[in-house]
């Protein structure tokens, strides 16, 4: 069977995001900060499914729009983690994406990097 991917150049997206300096995070509270985002965008996108049973009166874009914005506050809290898992752990991040990459193309689920 032919694999329509394999033409395709594996795509990247970089975010920046900051270390929040006005709390002092730990392992736990990231966590459940994580999950309770998660949580925030799995009812958004419930909502916008009328898995609620209710029928959803705002429109696509503002809806997609929202589900960036809680999507964006899961990536938040997990840079947060990895601030804490560096500075307070000293797991070297860099060399966890690598392996991270690494394992991706294991899988099989990118080519190469
Ligand atoms: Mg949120």
């Amino acid at each position: 069977m032919k694999n329509n991917c394999t033409e395709e150049v594996t795509k990247y997206k970089s975010i920046s995001l900051p270390r929040l300096n006005n709390l002092r995070p730990n392992i736990e509270s990231t966590a459940l900060k994580l999950m309770e985002e998660a949580g925030e965008l799995a009812q958004l996108i419930g909502k916008y499914r009328g898995l609620n049973g209710e029928k959803c009166t705002l429109e696509e874009n503002e809806v997609v729009s929202r589900i960036a914005d809680e999507l964006l506050d899961v990536a938040q809290v997990a840079v947060s983690m990895m601030f804490v898992l560096e500075e307070t752990y000293s797991v070297d991040i860099h060399d966890k994406v690598n392996q991270h990459i690494e394992k991706l193309v294991r899988k099989g689920y990118i080519r190469e990097r």
